[in-house]
């Protein structure tokens, strides 16, 4: 949806300044996570798996396919479901 939404956009604006709205929005997420408010906080995670979502098509990476070839229903160091890793 993202690749379809904003390529065109994302790709005059490069990698290194969509990496750079990525991490504006992260900070955004940790500014409403200590506010606390409930519909900042659902908008600002939208906005950083967007920007994290639009960083991914930029440099050809398959979010979806990264993340459950890493995660497919598993902890990647323990390799359990729930994590038994120490804390
Ligand atoms: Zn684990």
């Amino acid at each position: 949806m993202m690749r379809r939404l904003y390529f065109d956009r994302d790709s005059a604006r490069g990698v290194a300044g969509t990496y750079e709205w990525l991490v504006d929005e992260v900070k955004e997420l940790g500014e409403a996570l200590n506010a606390r408010h409930r519909t900042e906080l659902r908008k600002e995670f939208a906005d950083v798996i967007a920007w994290l979502a639009s960083l991914a098509n930029l440099t050809g990476i398959d979010l979806e396919a990264a993340t459950v070839e890493k995660y497919d229903n598993r902890c990647p160091k323990c390799g359990h479901l729930p994590c038994e890793c120490k804390p």
